[in-house]
């Protein structure tokens, strides 16, 4: 199965991502994860990827094709995959499905989040994980049962995107709506989108998800 999880960012795309990666044994592909682990380590893709994520604009469409291109080639995508981030301009959701269709593969579905704009700076801006297991939390909706302690595996250190601000989160939702929202018409036209509330609790959003996927 080839899920496409679409929205803003703070949509809760990541975190439901996880949890279907978990009840179906896909696999999560988020290209900002993919992006951030780059830059990290310093590589020439992360080289050239860091001032436009700094900045809260798009990297170039090549690099994250090139990146989404490899990577669904390798052995743990079989089964499928989850999207997460990707496509995220009209040129990408094009170029995916050139991909797809060289391997034989279809797309299952595309799945918009839809959350309200004031709600998306709040989430963003409050989210942290947990550096040891990557346990997501929130500065006020999602604590740690005992504070300063993450649930899972019991770490104390704890890190927050440098991305996640209140400055750079602007030039994000702006990006989302000038290059990504234009994505949305495409997997309309093609019969494949389907929405959930993602304004919804966590639960009920993949309980919304499951029953899109079910159909
Ligand atoms: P995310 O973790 O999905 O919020 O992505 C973090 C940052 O990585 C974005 O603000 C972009 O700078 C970059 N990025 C991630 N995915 C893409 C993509 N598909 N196309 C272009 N830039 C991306």
């Amino acid at each position: 199965m080839i899920i496409i999880l679409f929205g803003p960012p703070g949509a809760g795309k990541g975190t439901q991502a996880q949890r279907i990666e978990k009840s179906r044994g896909l696999v999560q592909l988020s290209t900002g994860d993919m992006l951030r682990a780059a830059v990290a380590a310093e590589t020439e893709m992360g080289k050239a990827a860091k001032a436009a994520m700094d900045s809260g604009s798009l990297v170039t469409d090549e690099i994250v094709i090139g990146i989404i291109r490899d990577r669904i080639q390798e052995e743990d995508c079989k089964n499928g995959f989850i999207l997460d981030g990707f496509p995220r301009t009209v040129a990408q959701a094009e170029a995916l499905d050139v991909m797809l269709a060289e391997q034989g593969l279809n797309l299952d579905a595309v799945i918009e989040m839809k959350v309200d704009d004031e709600a998306l700076v709040d989430r963003v801006c409050g989210r942290y994980t947990c550096a040891k297991c990557g346990e997501g939390y929130h500065d006020t909706n999602l604590k740690p049962k005992v504070e300063g302690v993450c649930d899972v595996c019991g770490s104390t250190e704890f890190t927050r995107r440098k991305d996640d601000n209140p400055e750079t989160f602007g030039s994000r939702l702006q990006a989302y709506y000038a290059d990504t929202a234009p994505v949305l018409p495409y997997y309309a036209d093609k019969g494949t989108l389907q929405q959930v509330d993602g304004m919804a609790a966590i639960d009920e959003v993949a309980a919304q998800i499951d029953a899109v996927l079910a159909a």
